[in-house]
């Protein structure tokens, strides 16, 4: 057992389950270190088991020491009531956030009909909190990641001119984050530029970059499994008395949100700081998503750092803390960086140049 699997199966009492089983990919990668696309995980009190086809089975092997490797084939139906039946299981924990309605169906129907009685109970959350919090190792693969984003993001601000497209932009960042040692894109790079920069997500175009015009782009490279996850805006040309404005504003928030953010703090609370300093500026309608998310195996996931959470924010979490404000018609700014709670504090592992305007 190592000692992830330790940690899960310390919480099996309160949730009153007997054993898990994983399908979700990223908590089955945290959990066994089999990265594989396809398998699933049946965690017991004294025994992990780890089904996957054919394709899988030798890597398995390999990634996932001190688990039981079961090669399966066919239908859920076929080996899932198997896998089971023997095991003294009576009530088995599933990911509720992940497994599909047919799914479930399917799992009930092949027990009911091998006369299996283990009771499905839908569990929430176990894994995801226990990967918010990031062992050393996690933390510098992810630092890693942040670093081949510096990079890319230092290569095209040095580069980047008006008469280029977004697309082009994006081609070029892509290739420096692959070239710089990233594996495939934790998600699609954002470069978003004049009047697009007012939506959030928005697709690179084939709009042509202008003079005097804000560019606000998002990427994140990956290691070793491990997102980060970066923004910056720049501006083409010498930046008017709005972009600087708004660009301070944003700064600032962001700024004062680290400076406060310590352990024990809730997402929320770490949300407001930033948020009051938005809405002072005029631009409170403007900031229309959460100040920030953790990052990890995936590009988002916990803690959440915004008005509806809860969470505390706690030593060895690494999370994004990126402020923005977006005008319809004119554009938008974000500044995004990656930071960990370190001895209660935050420590920003994202170190891509921020312009200051004073
Ligand atoms: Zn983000």
């Amino acid at each position: 057992m190592n000692n992830r699997l330790q940690k899960l199966s310390e919480k099996f009492a309160e949730k009153e389950i007997d054993a898990f089983f994983i399908s979700q990919m990223e908590n089955r990668r945290y959990l066994s270190g089999f990265d594989g696309s396809a398998g699933y995980l049946l965690i017991m009190e004294k025994k992990a088991v780890l089904a996957t086809d054919f394709r899988y089975t030798e890597q398995a092997k390999t990634e996932a020491p001190g688990f039981e490797i079961l090669q399966i084939a066919g239908s859920i139906a076929d080996w899932f009531p198997g896998l089971v039946s023997d095991s003294g299981i009576k009530r088995l924990g599933f990911e509720a956030g992940d497994v599909t309605f047919n799914f479930h169906r399917q799992l009930n129907d092949a027990m009911k009909k091998k006369k299996v009685p283990v009771k499905l109970v839908p569990v929430n959350g176990m894994v995801e909190s226990l990967r918010a919090v990031k062992e050393p190792g996690e933390i510098e693969f992810i630092r890693k990641a942040a670093a081949i984003t510096d990079a890319a993001f230092e290569y095209v601000e040095s580069t980047i001119k008006a008469g280029m497209t977004e697309k082009q932009v994006a081609w070029e960042l892509e290739k420096s984050l692959r070239e710089n040692g990233s594996q495939a894109l934790p998600f699609e790079i954002i470069v978003a530029s004049g009047p697009q920069a007012a939506l959030p997500h928005a697709k690179p175009s084939d709009r042509v970059i202008n003079e005097g015009e804000p560019v606000l782009i998002d990427m994140g490279a990956r290691y070793e499994g491990y997102a980060s996850d970066l923004s910056r805006t720049i501006y083409i040309g010498v930046p008017d008395g709005t972009f600087r404005k708004i660009y301070r504003t944003v700064l600032d928030a962001q700024t004062v949100a680290m400076s406060i953010i310590s352990a024990g703090i809730t997402g929320h609370q770490a949300d407001s700081v930033a948020r009051e300093i938005i809405e002072k500026a005029g631009y409170g309608n403007a900031f229309g998503h959460t100040l920030g998310h953790g990052v990890g195996l995936a590009a988002h996931e916990l803690p959440r750092l915004g008005p509806d959470s809860e969470e505390t924010l706690n030593e060895g979490m690494v999370f994004t803390v990126e402020p923005g404000i977006y005008l319809t018609g004119w554009g938008g700014v974000r500044i995004e960086d990656t930071v960990v709670m370190e001895q209660g504090k935050v420590r920003v592992l994202s170190q891509a140049r921020k312009v200051r305007y004073d």
